[in-house]
């Protein structure tokens, strides 16, 4: 009836590997959105969601079958420190298969599992509609990540020191096997089961790799890979995850867990977003060093089944993981070349990029901005122009720019499709939010709205370019989701 198609691989693996969970009903669901272009996507029966039992399905109410219904286990690093997890407030209802791809389909939010530890399994609306509104964010902006399928209110309050409203989303991902899934598997349980793992999650992602030798260190090479392309794309559009612990990195190279996450306004390469974060690990210039060191881990997982001699297998999971700074550079560099219109290579370019970003960082300029003028408007007629260092640098890129002898058209193509004009802005996203939570939604389906092409430059985006106030204090997310 709602279009599901199950397949439930994950059970495959030891019954450690997951938990089985019963319903765990909530009081009075409502639909609040449906993500129809996503349900389209995923061949889903956009109607029969919207109904009465879509939307008992959508909040845990009632078990689609065909469905697994299973919270999975996991470990990880947290700010450093190993602990284990697991799904405490999540639970998957199933592997969906279209056209021949496979997609986790979870409800985060969905009540208590064994591994909810204190918690109480529950998620709060305001931060649900905020995972909902950056992961289509993300997507629409072209970096990998989870999306939002629908978010249901439950009826139900949610203690956060305050009453809050309790919500439920509904999480698309290629897999949710994470860092901290072969963390767990390594350290809690066993050669064996790790082995099982990493051949699961090869037959899944990375099906070409199964026959080949020496398959795990190109497995762990491919999800280095991944890393360093999905890190630059971070850094490229500005954007900070905040809590880069290694069970918040998927092996599929997916965005994923959208806590105190948010776009950088003026460029500062210290920024820090999150409220735990107080001795700024994940800060945006430490994002690459933190995916390597995530990566590392990763791989100490895999060291047994690399070699049975430790002594190669930790040189050639090094060497391996090694390869992330060079491909990050690269992958990054790219980006901001696209972003800057320099399609040919020239010897200045990453002195160029390097000067701009302590530029942009000096005179506290407004990084998206900053690009989008750079793009559509008259260089000449710009009041950061007037800044003799700016003025400099200006002079410097045109020079390489005009060098290129490439087609203005061709540099304005590349350009407009590497700088958004719409970023959802901190102070815009919580406006929406807290409006949102006190009953008007109109602000947040006009984010939504607008966030269905965040490149368009029209007099509706050109509003969102306006740098938002001043406060004394940074803007901080919390983690009491
Ligand atoms: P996160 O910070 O969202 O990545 O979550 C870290 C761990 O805490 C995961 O194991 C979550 O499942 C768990 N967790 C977060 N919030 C809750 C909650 N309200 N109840 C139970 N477990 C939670
Ligand atoms: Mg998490």
């Amino acid at each position: 009836m709602m279009g599901f198609n199950f397949d439930n691989s994950y059970l495959s693996l030891p019954d450690e590997f997951y938990s089985k969970i019963d319903l765990n009903k909530v009081a009075n669901p409502k639909l609040f959105i449906l993500n129809e272009n996503l349900a389209k996507e995923l061949n889903l029966n956009i109607e029969n969601l919207k109904d009465k039992e879509g939307v008992e399905i959508l909040s845990g109410n009632k078990k689609v079958s065909g469905g697994s219904y299973i919270a999975q286990a996991y470990a990880g690093h947290q700010f450093g420190y190993f602990t284990m997890l697991g799904d405490g407030r999540a639970v998957l209802i199933g592997e969906h298969i279209v056209d021949n791809k496979r997609y986790d389909i979870q409800l985060k939010g969905s009540g208590q599992t064994p591994y909810s530890r204190n918690g109480d399994g529950r998620a709060v609306f305001g931060p649900m509609l905020r995972e909902y509104l950056i992961s289509e964010a993300m997507h629409k902006l072209n970096i990998k990540t989870t999306r939002s399928l629908a978010v249901v209110t439950t009826g139900e309050d949610v203690f956060r020191y305050t009453r809050k409203k309790g919500a439920i989303l509904t999480r698309i991902a290629k897999s949710h096997i994470r860092f901290g899934t072969f963390e767990f598997a390594q350290r809690l349980l066993g050669y064996e089961e790790t082995k099982l793992l990493a051949d699961y999650t090869i037959k899944r992602h990375y099906k070409d790799l199964e026959n080949e030798e020496d398959k795990y260190v190109k497995f762990l090479y491919e999800v280095v890979k991944n890393h360093a392309k999905l890190v630059a794309s971070w850094q490229s559009i500005g954007f900070i995850h905040g809590v880069m612990n290694t069970d918040n990195m998927t092996i599929s190279g997916e965005t994923i867990d959208y806590g105190p996450c948010a776009f950088m306004d003026t460029f500062n390469k210290n920024t820090v977003f999150s409220s735990i974060d107080t001795q700024g690990r994940y800060s945006y210039k430490n994002q690459p060093i933190m995916a390597y060191w995530n990566l590392c881990r990763f791989s100490e997982s895999l060291l047994l089944l690399i070699d049975k001699d430790k002594d190669i297998a930790v040189k050639k999971a090094s060497e391996t993981v090694y390869k992330f700074h060079e491909l990050f550079e690269k992958n990054y560099i790219k980006l901001m070349k696209n972003k800057l219109g320099l399609i040919k290579d020239n010897q200045k370019d990453k002195n160029l990029i390097q000067n701009l970003l302590d530029l942009l960082e000096k005179y506290e300029i407004d990084y998206t901005n900053f690009f989008v003028n750079l793009t559509y408007e008259n260089l000449d007629e710009l009041e950061i122009f007037k800044i003799e260092e700016l003025n400099f640098w200006k002079n410097e890129y045109m020079s390489v720019l005009n060098s290129q002898k490439i087609s203005k058209e061709e540099i304005f193509d590349i350009m407009k499709k590497s700088n958004p004009v719409f970023i959802p802005r901190n102070n815009i996203v919580q406006d929406a939010l807290d409006e949102a939570e006190n009953g008007n939604y109109t602000p947040f389906m006009k984010i939504l709205k607008d966030l269905e092409n965040p490149f368009d430059y029209n007099e509706d985006t050109k509003k969102y370019s306006k740098v938002p106030r001043k406060t004394k204090y940074p803007f901080k997310t919390y983690c009491g989701t």
